[in-house]
């Protein structure tokens, strides 16, 4: 195939969560056409399975502009900006919406998994011609695999979907395997679908973050109808960093979570682990007993896992990609979004020029631009898929004229996120090129 046949070719939108349904938007309103392959038996197959969970950034901030403007010449009315909604609501309420726009309903494929990524006729070592060739993306459903051509790929896989183990080492501890059906990764509804798995026992989070965070509040709430029932919670770091931010999170929703999570340990409802390194998991008379590095967490039930996610790598394979080392997000971007050096979740605005591989036409969007670091934020995916549309469509002066409205996050650690408290000077004294608060 030769390069004047690739503009005929569609762009290529791996995942229908948010940020590839704006991508979606953003590509239909400069003329180009979107191919939406999502795993899914639906949209939002992420946000799906944690419902229940309230976010933490409030409608203004989760709604993508140039969907707006698509949706709302379909008839629809946005929710009130400061109202905070489920994932369920967020699922329902806007991107359900989204996806059946005719121009959207079109494009998407559900049920498609994409497994690798390469060019028609040209493997990763070949150099010539393949600027020209299109991209084939291989993917697989009930209907068997395809291969797709596309002149350009927009990943928006996201992380969610390969979360990481429990082994603080970053492999699965030993035992864990074995033990997975009595492991929950993510967040499980403990109040809800779940409810009967967890009343009662005694459970085990695992993580430092706000998913864990939720987990606990929650089951906490279920224990308050079944006494019996014991918390334990074990991290690698401290817990200074979940509890930080409170009043002066600019997310006020998140603020409140780490105060409430102080209270019910200071009120001796929760048993803490910090510090503690998970290397193996063992069966004792029926209950997991958790080994670390300096102890055991004995006589466990169940163990709720939410030591945050990966990005699947395999995908890009048979691509020239350039990763981050440890973050594995794009080289530029890692200096920004780095957990040793900030916990915030602002970073400078970046776009196109940032997400760039050196495979031309290949962007990862979205949670898994951010790789292996956590933090990241709808408004940030929003502002990058409508940077690497505008670059795609050739508007490069859009393209490069990169915004972001964040709200400030009052956990701006400077050094070491997971281990010190927030000094006072607050990371905006750093030099420009690494702040998080710029
Ligand atoms: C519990 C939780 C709460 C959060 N709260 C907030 C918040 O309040 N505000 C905020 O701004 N951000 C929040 N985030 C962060 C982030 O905005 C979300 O994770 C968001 O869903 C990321 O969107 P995405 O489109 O990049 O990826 P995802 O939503 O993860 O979507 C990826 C999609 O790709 C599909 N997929 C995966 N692999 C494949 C494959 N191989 N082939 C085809 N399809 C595939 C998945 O099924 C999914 O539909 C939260 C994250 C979590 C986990």
């Amino acid at each position: 195939m030769h390069h004047e046949d690739l503009s005929t070719l569609p762009v290529a939108i791996l995942g229908a969560g948010p940020v590839g349904l704006a991508a979606a938007a953003h590509l239909l309103e400069r003329g180009l056409a979107p191919l939406i392959l999502e795993a899914g038996p639906g949209v939002g197959a992420n946000l799906a399975s944690y419902r229940h969970v309230r976010l933490f950034s409030p409608w203004r901030y989760n709604v993508d502009k140039a969907a707006r403007r698509l949706l709302e010449a379909h008839g629809w009315t946005a929710p009130d900006g400061e109202a905070l909604p489920t994932a369920g609501e967020l699922l329902d309420g806007y991107l359900a919406p989204l996806a059946a726009v005719p121009a959207i309903a079109g494009a998407l494929r559900l049920g498609v998994r994409v497994g690798a990524i390469s060019r028609a006729g040209i493997d990763k070592v070949r150099t010539r011609g393949r600027e020209t060739a299109p991209f084939v993306i291989r993917a697989g459903g009930a209907g068997g695999t395809h291969d797709y051509l596309a002149q350009a790929v927009i990943d928006a896989t996201g992380t969610w979907s390969t979360p990481n183990p429990l082994g603080a080492n970053g492999l699965p501890a030993l035992g864990e395997e074995l033990l997975r059906e009595r492991i929950a990764y993510g967040m499980p509804d403990v109040l809800g679908a779940a409810r009967g798995r967890y009343a009662g026992k005694r459970v085990l989070v695992v993580g430092a973050g706000h998913s864990a965070a939720g987990t606990l509040l929650a089951l906490a709430e279920l224990a308050e109808a079944h006494p019996g029932m014991r918390l334990a919670w074990a991290t690698r770091g401290s817990l200074m960093r979940v509890f930080g931010g409170g009043d002066a999170d600019g997310l006020k929703a998140r603020g409140q979570l780490g105060m409430r999570l102080k209270a019910l340990r200071d009120a001796g409802r929760l048993e803490m682990h910090e510090h503690f390194l998970i290397h193996s998991l063992a069966l004792r008379g029926g209950a997991i007993e958790v080994r670390g590095a300096d102890g055991t967490i004995a006589d466990i039930d169940e163990i709720v896992c939410a030591a945050g996610a990966r990005p699947d790598l395999s995908l890009t394979r048979e691509l020239r990609v350039r990763h981050d080392p440890w973050l594995e997000s794009t080289d530029a971007l890692a200096p920004l979004i780095d957990p040793n050096e900030h916990s915030c979740g602002t970073v400078r605005p970046h776009g196109h020029r940032e997400l760039a591989h050196p495979e031309r036409g290949y962007y990862a969007v979205g949670a898994k631009s951010y790789g292996r670091a956590p933090n990241f934020l709808l408004a940030t995916g929003y502002e990058q898929v409508r940077s690497v549309v505008a670059a795609l469509g050739g508007d490069l002066a859009q393209a490069d004229d990169v915004q972001l409205d964040l709200p400030q996050t009052g956990v701006c650690n400077t050094r070491q996120a997971y281990q010190a408290p927030a000094p006072a000077a607050g990371c905006c004294a750093k030099p420009a090129a690494t702040a998080c608060c710029a």
